[in-house]
């Protein structure tokens, strides 16, 4: 089945095909659409229907969105949905990074706790709309670690690995990332599908 990946940040594209085996994945680049879809929901199943529904009707083909963003304890839940878009400018992972530090400077490190959430939504060329969840939980740093994955993954200190995510391989996080938790969760509603 071939499923266009309604996003525009290609780390979470190579996320979404790594994780995501035996679909055929393309970018919506590459299917032809390149208009700006605005994310005005409120949480990340909003948004992520919103991403995914957008290009399976402009282009009558089944559509994969993922919305995600770290929600940290001591903000009551920030930055959350805005978590792209936190410094003001959209998808300014360094300017993110560095505010989040600094809203936490005074705050003790007990209080550091965060979670990382993934909504999936695919919209198929019919019509029919399946979503899933996932979450993966951890703190935030005082300072950054390593330098692989995307966003804050050098500030998110995993309990799962025991690194941060800065440090982990592809495969590592992919393990038990918020994302990969969510698509995993689809892949099995999509095994009781008629497709
Ligand atoms: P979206 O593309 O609107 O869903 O925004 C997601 C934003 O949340 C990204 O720009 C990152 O700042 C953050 N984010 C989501 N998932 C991850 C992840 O796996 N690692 C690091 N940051 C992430």
């Amino acid at each position: 089945m071939k499923i266009v990946v309604a996003s525009g940040n290609k780390a979470k594209l190579r996320e979404i095909a790594q994780i995501f085996q035996g679909y055929e994945i393309v970018s919506m680049q590459e299917a032809g659409f390149t208009d700006d879809i605005e994310e005005n929901g409120s949480t990340f199943e909003e948004n992520a229907l919103i991403k995914a529904r957008a290009v399976s009707r402009a282009l009558g083909v089944n559509a994969l969105a993922d919305d995600s963003g770290i929600c940290v304890e001591a903000l009551g839940g920030a930055p959350g949905v805005h978590s792209a878009r936190f410094c003001g400018r959209h998808g300014d992972d360094a300017a993110n990074n560095a505010l989040l530090l600094e809203k936490l400077k005074d705050v003790p490190q007990d209080r550091h706790r965060a979670y990382f959430e993934s909504c999936v939504a695919l919209c198929f060329a019919d019509g029919r709309e399946i979503t899933a969840s996932g979450r993966t939980y951890g703190r935030i740093l005082e300072k950054a670690e390593g330098e692989g994955g995307f966003g804050y993954d050098p500030l998110f200190y995993s309990d799962e690995l025991g690194m941060s995510f800065g440090l982990a391989s592809a495969e590592e996080k992919n393990a038990v990332s918020h994302r990969g938790k969510a698509l995993a969760a689809l892949a099995e509603k999509l095994k009781g599908m008629k497709l």
